[in-house]
């Protein structure tokens, strides 16, 4: 992957990596959120790097939940704890989908006890998930991240108030949808890929500048995540 041109238009930017698995690098002009799943990484939390909680669907042992749940409300009270996440559905795993919602319930409930946003992980389960989003009242921002949806999807998605992060790969139509509709987050998850390449990306399908985009974006991130500028 090519690296973005460092130039002076670059340099005055400020830019949001709302979600990565990757350790903090020394970038002052990248503002990131790392993702540190809780049952695997509890371990690594520090006081120095912003970060996402969440028991990540992937890795949860049902016969440990209890515990990395209590791991979880405990530490989401420390400061540099920005959002909940990610968690989630997902159908392409073997756990069953039952225990996936009372975990996705309780860490909802963990997300609104402490007033914190959630990053969340939807594959191949919107249904599981409109169902139950449609039957509680959610008090704090929900984001869709890694979203690589159809415009039917998104659509429906900013209807019901959703906010959508996009990666490396995204549907140029969703994207544009959600910078339409103000909802538009961007993140470099697991890959390789440099945040600031995924802007490049992004300003290009949307035909507008990077400053432009990076002005919406920033908007958007600061009123989710208040604190990620601290
Ligand atoms: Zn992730």
């Amino acid at each position: 992957m090519t690296q973005f041109p460092k130039n002076k238009r670059m340099e005055k930017l400020q830019f949001f990596d709302i979600h990565t698995h990757k350790k903090s690098s020394k970038d002052f002009a990248i503002r990131r959120i790392r993702s540190l799943d809780i049952c695997r990484e509890a371990e690594e939390y520090n006081t120095f790097e912003k970060f996402s909680i969440g028991l990540h669907p992937w890795s949860i042992i049902p016969e440990k939940a209890e515990a990395d749940l209590l791991r979880l409300d405990e530490l989401s009270s420390q400061k540099n704890i920005l959002a909940i996440g990610e968690f989630g559905f997902d159908k392409s795993i073997p756990l069953p989908m039952q225990i996936q919602e009372e975990l996705f319930l309780s860490q909802l409930i963990i997300a609104h006890k402490h007033n914190l946003p959630m990053i969340l992980h939807i594959v191949r389960a919107w249904e599981e998930f409109f169902k139950i989003t449609k039957r509680i009242s959610i008090h704090t921002p929900m984001i869709i991240h890694g979203f690589r949806g159809k415009p039917e999807l998104a659509s429906e998605l900013i209807k019901r108030g959703f906010h959508l992060s996009f990666g490396p790969f995204f549907n140029p139509k969703s994207l544009a949808l959600a910078y339409q509709k103000d909802k538009l987050l961007l993140e470099s998850d697991n890959s390789n890929t440099n945040i600031t390449n995924i802007y490049t990306r992004a300003a290009k399908t949307l035909s507008i500048s990077i400053e432009d985009l990076a002005t919406s974006i920033s908007k958007q991130t600061i009123r989710i995540f208040p604190s990620i500028l601290n």
